[in-house]
């Protein structure tokens, strides 16, 4: 199917696209890949007066370190994230998770600022900035904000962000010694979303018990979410098996995933139970240095 007809606009300037924002409010929506839009606007979901394609603002496409943090611009694409060596070697959660979005010509297309935005709890990247603890800075006509990813999923497809808004930049920490963060997904075929997936950053503390966790969860409720429960258990305690194993027994038990063609309510608790113990594992073995 064609999309309804619509003005393409290809603002210059981050200043321009948020100035035809605002004068067009409710009418326009913003292009980056285009790998969820496209699909939307082909399949007639949705239609927009204006597509604003920003896709030409070099100055969104950049992966920097600062300090003890690395600054993504929106614009850089799912497979250079996957590529970086500034995010291989300082936060493998990320380069793996990005490693496993849809296949290389979605990844070549899509932007992490896209896969983040999008509100899809299918999307990978959202539990990944959860288990970061990652910032997003939003532009828009009254200046700049930062907003924790913790807070910016409100409903499936729903966020933070404003119609008149665009996000710039999306802040990871480096993950440090003592630290390990690992994604794990399950899917049915290559290229698939998935059934369901765990994102997991621990860190240990100086007695060898869990400092912080943070477990964040892809497809199985309305938005990416972290499991409370799970890291509450595990904060203060020993990384062993055992605890691990009933972290996991905590946030499957807490969960109500929907019965649909991905598969009955009862094997999506499965599938979350076997990727959520891969993911804390490896990223607890990470922490250790094992
Ligand atoms: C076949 C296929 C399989 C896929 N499989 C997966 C998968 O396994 N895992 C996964 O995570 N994703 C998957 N995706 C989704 C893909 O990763 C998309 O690229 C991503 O969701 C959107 O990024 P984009 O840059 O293409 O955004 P677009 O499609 O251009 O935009 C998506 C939405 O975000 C908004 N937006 C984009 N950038 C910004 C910005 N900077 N500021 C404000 N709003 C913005 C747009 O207005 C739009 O509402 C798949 C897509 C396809 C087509």
């Amino acid at each position: 199917m064609y999309p309804q007809s619509f003005e393409y606009i290809t603002p210059r300037t981050l200043k321009d696209a948020v100035k035809f924002l605002k004068e067009h409010e409710g009418e326009s929506k913003i292009l980056a890949g285009g790998q969820s839009l496209i699909p939307i606007l082909k399949m007639r979901f949705a239609s927009f007066g204006y597509i604003v394609d920003i896709g030409g603002l070099q100055d969104l496409s950049y992966i920097k370190r600062d300090g003890d943090n690395i600054r993504i611009g929106a614009l850089v694409r799912t497979g250079e994230v996957e590529d970086s060596q500034e995010i291989r070697m300082n936060n493998i959660l990320l380069a793996e998770a990005a490693s496993q979005v849809a296949d290389s010509q979605v990844r070549n297309m899509g932007t992490i600022g896209g896969n983040c935005v999008h509100g899809d709890p299918g999307n990978d990247l959202p539990s990944v900035m959860l288990a970061l603890d990652a910032t997003y800075r939003i532009t828009g006509p009254d200046g700049s904000r930062d907003v924790r990813a913790s807070s910016f999923y409100k409903d499936s497809y729903s966020t933070d962000l404003g119609e008149t808004e665009i996000l710039t930049e999306i802040v990871v920490p480096v993950i440090q010694h003592g630290s390990g963060g690992a994604y794990v997904k399950h899917k049915r075929r290559s290229g698939d979303f998935s059934i369901a997936a765990v994102a997991a950053f621990v860190t240990i503390n100086e007695l060898g018990n869990c400092g912080t966790a943070r477990i964040a969860v892809t497809s199985i409720g309305p938005i990416n979410f972290r499991s409370r429960k799970a890291e509450d258990f595990l904060v203060g305690k020993k990384l062993s098996d055992q605890n691990i194993s009933k972290a996991v027994d905590l946030m499957v038990d807490s969960v109500e995933p929907a019965t649909d063609p991905y598969g009955s309510a009862t094997f999506k608790k499965e599938v979350l139970r076997l990727v959520g113990l891969e993911a804390l594992s490896k990223a607890t073995d990470r922490a250790l240095g094992v």
